[in-house]
C-alpha cells in the first residue's frame, strides 16, 4: 500500500533516539522530509546522515522541549527546514530516571517536570504548528503516550499521570479541530526495546537479584509486572509502522483514536 506520504513534512519530537528515531526512519523511507529532533545535536545529526545517505531528505533541530525559549527556537528553524510542517508526532518525552519510582518519595517537582516534559512539551508544538495545519485544511497530530496512561501499575505515578493526560488532550484536541481534515490520535506503546527502556530493566535486573542481566528482567516484568499475550518485548518498529499509518491520508476516518501496541497487554475494557 503507498501511504502517499511523498512531498509531507513531519516533525518527529525526540526522534534522535529509540521510538521516535524509528519513527522517522519509516516516514523518510516512505517518502516524507522529516526533521529529526532531540537535545543532543550529535546523536540528532547521525540519524539525520543515515536518513540522507540512504536518499531520505531529513533535517536536525535541536532544543529542549521542556524549556519556552528552547522549544520555540525549535519551532523556528522546523518551520524554516522545508517551508511546513504537515505531520507532527509528539514522542519527546518520558521521566527522570533519577526521580524516585515510589508514590510517596516522589516531589511535587517531580510531578511538575514529568508534566511539562511530556503533556506541556506537546502543547508548545500542538500550538505552533496547527493552526497552520487547519488553514491548509489537512495535518496528522501522532501523541506518543503509554501503556501506563490508560493502566498505572502503582510506580512512576506521576509519569502514569501525564501521559494519561496526554491521551485526555488528544480526544479534546481532535474535537477542536473536528471538520477541519486535522486528525489527532494517541499511540500508547507497551515496552518497547530502547534505551529508556533497558535503563529500567537493567534496574529491575538488579533489583531482583540477576544482576545485570537485561533479558532475565525483561523476563521478570513480563510474568510479574505487565504480562503480555503476545510474549517478547516490542520494538521500535512496532510503533513506528502504526505511526506511519496514523499519519498517512489512508487514515483520514480515525481521529481522537488510542492506539495501544502492547503486545496485548491492556485488555479491551480499559
Ligand atoms: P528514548 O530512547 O530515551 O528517546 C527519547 C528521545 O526523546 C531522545 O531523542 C531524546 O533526545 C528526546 N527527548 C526526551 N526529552 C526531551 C526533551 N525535553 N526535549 C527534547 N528532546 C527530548 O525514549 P523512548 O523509549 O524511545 O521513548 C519515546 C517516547 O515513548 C516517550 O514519550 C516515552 O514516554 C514513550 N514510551 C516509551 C515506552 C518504552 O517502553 N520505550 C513505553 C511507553 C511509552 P536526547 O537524545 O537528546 O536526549
Amino acid at each position: 500500500m503507498d501511504l502517499l506520504l511523498d512531498g509531507k513534512c513531519a516533525l518527529v519530537t525526540g526522534s534522535s533516539a529509540g521510538i521516535g528515531e524509528a519513527i522517522a526512519r519509516t516516514l523518510a523511507n516512505e517518502g516524507a522530509s522529516v526533521i529529526i529532533h532531540g537535545r543532543n545535536r550529535d546523536r540528532a545529526q547521525k540519524v539525520c546522515a543515515d536518513i540522507q545517505a540512504e536518499g531520505g531528505k531529513a533535517v536536525a533541530v535541536i532544543g529542549d522541549l521542556a524549556d519556552d525559549a528552547q522549544a520555540e527556537a525549535v519551532v523556528t528553524e522546523a518551520s524554516a527546514a522545508f517551508g511546513s510542517v504537515d505531520i507532527l508526532i509528539n514522542n519527546a518525552g518520558g521521566r527522570d530516571d533519577k526521580a524516585s519510582t515510589s508514590w510517596f518519595d516522589l516531589t511535587v517537582r517531580d510531578w511538575a517536570d514529568t508534566y511539562n516534559g511530556n503533556v506541556i512539551a506537546a502543547v508548545r508544538m500542538i500550538q505552533a504548528f496547527a493552526p497552520a495545519m487547519r488553514s491548509r485544511g489537512w495535518g496528522r497530530i501522532i501523541n506518543i503516550s503509554s501503556l501506563g496512561g490508560h493502566s498505572s501499575s502503582g510506580q512512576v505515578a506521576e509519569y502514569a499521570a501525564a501521559k494519561g493526560a496526554m491521551t485526555n488532550m488528544t480526544v479534546g484536541l481532535a474535537k477542536a479541530l473536528g471538520k477541519t481534515g486535522v486528525t489527532v490520535n494517541t499511540i500508547s506503546p507497551g515496552l518497547v526495546r530502547t534505551a529508556a527502556l533497558e535503563h529500567l530493566l537493567r534496574a529491575v535486573a538488579r533489583r531482583e537479584g540477576f544482576g545485570d542481566d537485561i533479558e532475565a528482567g525483561a523476563r521478570w516484568m513480563l510474568d510479574n509486572v505487565m504480562p503480555q499475550s503476545v510474549d517478547r518485548l516490542g520494538q521500535p518498529d512496532d510503533i513506528a509502522f502504526a505511526a506511519a499509518y496514523l499519519a498517512s491520508p489512508r487514515s483520514d476516518f480515525v481521529n481522537g483514536a488510542n492506539f495501544r501496541i502492547d503486545g496485548g497487554a491492556s485488555t479491551s475494557e480499559n
